[in-house]
């Protein structure tokens, strides 16, 4: 980090014009919370379960999973934890639960995994409630969301779970705030419905992006279709935040995009409330942040939203950046 970018660590995500916005961070592992706090994030905003699924060799018992969510909850005593459900398929497979498909992204994954086999979700959700109790920091986040029906399956499940612990435990727990991924582009029409049913949604770029453009997003081949400026992507993103403020629901975006300058710029302008990004970006989007009026950024979203090509976006992103130093 430069010096430049390292002097904002300890100071808020605020605009020169006083539009402050969060950034949280996306984590998988315990390792590099210290770090977090060092370059000032505030809490996290996507903790992919599946991570610590990953290496070993069976399904993690109820204890097991307590116990990590425990530690990771307890490194942000007075910030939100947004911890997302088991989300393998897609290229993330566990050893011990291998699945073959022809086109794994558009199968089984996700939330679809989730709900087909209930016994792993309402175990994983009775973990994160317990390792709950005493921190009282904890949301529950559903990935891969594509229609209401999943949204009211996995809620009333976690109602299930939140109920028997709080049977178990003979006291009224803290009951987890719950939200979704925009990640699948049909769920953009859908955001009324959408926002009558959960407490925050957050766009998970990475993929929405893969699903609206139809172009895998590890392919080498198809890399230069595969890009977050697209116009298209641009405008479902800002479709989104317009919604969303319409609805009330806090929203909020983990992919990639946030984390780069240009990126975090725009989604600032669009309304975004937070965004949540690996910890070696944030001092770098917060420098942006503090350097740029919302003002500014608003009439960098106005022009960019009215360009044709990814081409044209990058183009006159890089100049308004470098015009920033
Ligand atoms: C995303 O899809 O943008 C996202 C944040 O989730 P993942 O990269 O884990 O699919
Ligand atoms: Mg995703």
């Amino acid at each position: 980090l430069t010096e430049k970018v390292k002097s904002v660590a300890n100071l808020p995500a605020i605009t020169p014009d006083g539009r402050p916005i969060e950034l949280v961070l996306n984590a998988g592992l315990s390792a590099g919370f210290e770090h977090s706090q060092k370059v000032g994030a505030v809490g996290i905003g996507l903790y992919r379960t599946e991570i610590p699924f990953m290496n070993r060799s069976c399904f993690p018992s109820e204890h097991e999973q307590t116990l990590w969510y425990k530690e990771v909850l307890a490194a942000f005593p007075t910030q939100a934890v947004t911890m997302r459900t088991l989300d393998v398929g897609g290229d993330k497979a566990l050893p011990y639960f291998p699945i073959s498909e022809d086109n794994p992204f558009l199968g089984w994954r996700g939330i679809r995994i989730t709900l087909d086999h209930p016994e792993i979700f309402l175990l994983q959700i009775r973990a994160m409630i317990r390792a709950n109790i005493g921190h009282n920091n904890l949301e529950i986040m559903l990935p891969m969301i594509t229609s209401v029906t999943e949204v009211d399956d996995a809620v009333r499940l976690i109602n299930q779970a939140y109920h028997e612990l709080c049977t178990e435990f003979n006291e009224r727990l803290t009951k987890p705030r719950v939200g979704i991924m925009l990640e699948v582009p049909g769920v953009i029409y859908q955001l009324k419905e959408l926002a009558q049913r959960v407490d925050f949604f957050s766009v998970g770029s990475n993929d929405l992006t893969q699903y609206l453009l139809a172009v895998d997003r590890n392919n080498a081949r198809v890399a230069t279709i595969y890009d977050y400026y697209h116009p298209s992507v641009l405008r479902a993103l800002n479709v989104i935040a317009q919604e969303s403020t319409n609805y009330l629901v806090p929203l909020s975006l983990c992919g990639e995009l946030a984390s780069e300058p240009a990126g975090a710029l725009l989604l600032l302008a669009m309304g975004y409330d937070k965004l949540s990004m690996n910890s070696h970006n944030v001092a770098r989007v917060k420098w942006v942040i503090r350097h740029v009026e919302m003002q500014r950024a608003k009439v960098m979203l106005s022009h960019a939203l009215t360009l044709s090509t990814a081409k044209q976006v990058h183009n006159y992103l890089n100049e308004q950046l470098e015009q920033l130093g």
